[in-house]
């Protein structure tokens, strides 16, 4: 299959790439920046999608970017970098006299709202009640296909939590304190940790775009892109310490955290959500990753 992938140059598109290319599939990039296998988002408004079975979006200015204040001018890009591309990726798959047969939209868990006890399925209703849950709507809402398009073109989104992998994402950053013996608890640690590691994540968007037998439906098919093992911001604490033989003493209070980071985005890490992979279990998906240990022995070696 040739698969078209916005965002495909980041921290998920580099793992789902290898992925499909060692499954015989060719990839092409759609990015800021020209170069080889890749257009770029004005060649896309221009030129119109080129020909492909698959299309894929996991763009978007990274949300826990240390470097980045939490202002107005951050938020505006959260929103822009993720809607707007979304939106002329939908738009250029309606326009297409040959629309690819899946379109797999990546957004995030922040749609439910967090909660110690309550488990959420992507069978779950939900509301905006927050800036990064509104956020999730306006996305999921901008790949919206028309209803003649969607009975061609199946509409997936996943929604994973924390993506865990070596080479980015929020491992990168947490790493080298839990090295130095000053990793701890955020917040209360009782809270949720959804999580998923890298590879079941590019598992799970490769599943999405197989040719399905399901007939055609104009609401897109949801599928939580977490892990199904349900933990704590704590047990991922204690388990990374025990895995790197490292103490996990210095636990960082909330308000910290929202001193740090501005409380709305500290709440992907202070509050959390039990989020269950209903649907991508049923689907028949199997991870590689289903616990911490395993996931984090790969991560950092055993
Ligand atoms: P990355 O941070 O690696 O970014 C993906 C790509 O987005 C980049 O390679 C870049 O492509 C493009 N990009 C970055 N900033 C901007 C911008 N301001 N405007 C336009 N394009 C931009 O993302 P991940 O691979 O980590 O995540 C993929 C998707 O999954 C994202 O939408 C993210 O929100 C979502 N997600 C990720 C989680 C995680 O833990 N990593 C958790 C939950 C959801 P280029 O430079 O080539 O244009």
């Amino acid at each position: 299959m040739r698969i078209l992938i916005g965002g495909g140059s980041g921290f998920v598109g580099r793992e789902l790439t290898r992925l499909l290319k060692s499954k015989g599939h060719e990839v092409t990039i759609i990015s800021r920046q020209p170069g080889p296998g890749r257009i770029t988002w004005s060649d896309l408004e221009s030129g119109g999608l080129p020909p492909c079975e698959g299309a894929v979006n996991l763009t978007g200015e990274n949300i826990m970017n240390p470097l980045r204040w939490w202002n107005d001018s951050y938020k505006k890009d959260l929103f822009s970098s993720r809607v707007d591309t979304t939106r002329s990726l939908a738009q250029a798959i309606a326009a297409s006299p040959n629309p690819p047969h899946a379109w797999v939209l990546v957004t995030g868990v922040a749609c439910y709202k967090p909660c110690l006890q309550t488990q959420y399925t992507e069978e779950s209703e939900w509301t905006p009640f927050d800036f990064l849950s509104r956020l999730v709507k306006e996305w999921e809402g901008a790949a919206r296909l028309p209803e003649n398009v969607a009975n061609i073109t199946r509409q997936v989104v996943i929604r994973p939590g924390a993506v865990l992998g070596r080479d980015g994402g929020a491992m990168k950053q947490m790493l080298l304190p839990f090295w130095l013996g000053l990793g701890g608890t955020l917040g209360s640690g009782r809270q949720p940790f959804p999580w998923i590691h890298v590879s079941d994540l590019a598992g799970i968007i490769a599943h999405a775009l197989e040719p399905s037998t399901d007939p055609p439906s104009n609401d897109p098919e949801v599928l939580n892109g977490v892990a199904p093992a349900l933990n704590t911001n704590l047990e991922f604490t204690k388990e990374l310490g025990r895995i790197l033989r490292r103490p996990t003493i210095f636990p960082v209070p909330g308000f910290v955290m929202d001193a740090l980071l501005g409380s709305e985005r500290a709440v992907i890490l202070t509050q959390g959500q039990k989020v269950v992979p209903k649907r991508t279990l049923e689907s028949g998906f199997e991870y590689k990753y289903p616990d911490l240990t395993s996931a984090l022995r790969e991560i950092v070696g055993s």
